[in-house]
């Protein structure tokens, strides 16, 4: 079957085709670095599975004309020429690295797509005013190396260097060593110091553009993150000789505020809220509770929604009783993209016939990191059953191609500005 991007009559850009054929070849052949049985990846980052696919990507990019750099975090990037080498590159790019068994699609198709549109400029003759840049980003997982998207928060000043490579794994590696051991350890200045613009395509990895049967989701943003604890002193009793107007019951105040969490999200939509973490105290059947932890997640794609909800949360626990502590432990700020680069996606997306919708990103991305210092945008395209960090983690030939075509298009409207 083609993965032809463009359905007959849909021809409507002259825009040079990427190859939904080869880009497929791609997610399929790479899949056996670090490949399972069943179509499943394991390639933790700074593995020997990671330097193989690194290896990959290098020869080939070089093959097709690009200089390769790589930084001290060991961020490759592959740099096609331009007609005006003074102009700072566009940039995309995504993470080869993937969960312990994780899917084919996660990162990698950002980095395949990359390829396919270095191949698609060469072989049409296509030449940008810009340089175009592809980019692997070390450590996106983070579950080998803690944190999460590291390679990027390094590029973005967000962790220093030194500070990164200290880090180590449960073995007690460090990330300094293992660069070492695969070969991919590069100077600090190694990799360029800035970008014209920045676009990634990635899988949803949520359930929003299935559901809805949309080819193309234009990213907006990254949700932002506040993570609460709370803490609920009762008073433990008989659960047999203890009226129900005499008790000081901590799980019932606990109850309430679940419910609370839930509605709050409710009310402020397109907020969630979770209550994924509870401890009883003393945990027994027949004792009234005494005591309850609780671990409280809630995101909100806006600063003001998030101050909302936490506003209500603290007005339920006051009200629950003075035996409720709540303390703010962690947050993340929403990102939210630079809208002349969304747009950019937009009309291209249009430009090509495809439907699309406007989408905030669920999980965090390099891009996240990337929208600190460089204008940036993001394209997704479908998750099958919303599943990704899985092994069935699936996105059809044809929803990968037209994802690789939106990301040309983009380009090619980025570097006509
Ligand atoms: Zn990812």
């Amino acid at each position: 079957m083609s993965a032809d991007p463009l359905r007959a009559g849909e021809r409507r850009s002259n825009t040079p085709q990427t190859n939904g054929d080869r880009l497929w070849n791609d997610i399929v052949g790479t899949a056996r670095f670090g490949g399972a049985e069943n179509g499943g990846v394991t390639r933790l980052t700074l593995s020997d599975e990671d330097r193989q696919v690194r290896d990959w990507y290098v020869s080939e990019c070089r093959g097709l004309g690009c200089t390769i750099e790589i930084d001290g975090i060991g961020n490759i990037f592959a740099t096609y020429p331009g007609e005006d080498m003074s102009l700072p590159a566009i940039a995309v790019g995504s993470h080869l690295d993937t969960q312990p068994k994780g899917g084919r699609f996660d990162g990698i198709l950002g980095v395949l797509a990359g390829v396919e549109v270095l191949r698609t400029l060469k072989e049409s003759g296509t030449r940008l005013r810009h340089p175009l840049t592809v980019v692997n980003w070390t450590n996106e997982e983070g579950s080998r190396f803690s944190p999460a998207m590291m390679g990027s928060g390094v590029f973005a000043g967000a962790l220093s260097l030194d500070r990164a490579h200290a880090l180590a794994d449960r073995e007690g590696t460090t990330v300094g060593a293992a660069l070492d051991a695969i070969g991919y350890r590069g100077e600090a200045d190694g990799g360029p110091a800035a970008f014209a613009a920045y676009v990634e395509l990635h899988i949803e990895q949520g359930p929003l553009l299935e559901a809805s049967a949309t080819e193309i989701g234009v990213v907006t943003g990254v949700q932002g993150v506040r993570w609460f604890d709370v803490e609920i002193s009762g008073t433990e009793a008989h659960a047999g000789s203890t009226p129900m107007a005499q008790r000081d019951d901590a799980l019932v105040a606990a109850a309430e505020i679940v419910l609370a969490v839930r509605d709050i999200a409710r009310q402020n939509p397109p907020g969630v809220g979770t209550v994924g973490f509870a401890e009883v105290g003393p945990n027994s059947r027949n004792v009234v509770p005494g005591s309850v932890g609780m671990q409280i997640d809630m995101r909100h794609p806006s600063e003001a929604g998030l101050d909302q909800m936490q506003a209500a949360l603290e007005e339920t626990v006051r009200t629950v009783g003075a035996g409720a502590d709540l303390r703010h432990v962690w947050s993340k700020a929403p990102v939210v993209f630079d809208p002349p680069i969304v747009e950019a996606v937009r009309d291209s997306t249009e430009a090509l016939g495809f439907s699309a919708t406007d989408i905030v990103s669920g999980a965090g991305h390099d891009a996240a990191h990337i929208a600190t210092v460089t204008p940036t945008a993001m394209i997704f395209v479908p998750s099958k059953d919303g599943l990704s960090h899985n092994e069935a983690e699936y996105t059809s030939p044809e929803e990968c191609a037209r994802g690789a075509q939106v990301l040309l298009q983009t380009i090619l409207e980025l570097d006509r500005r």
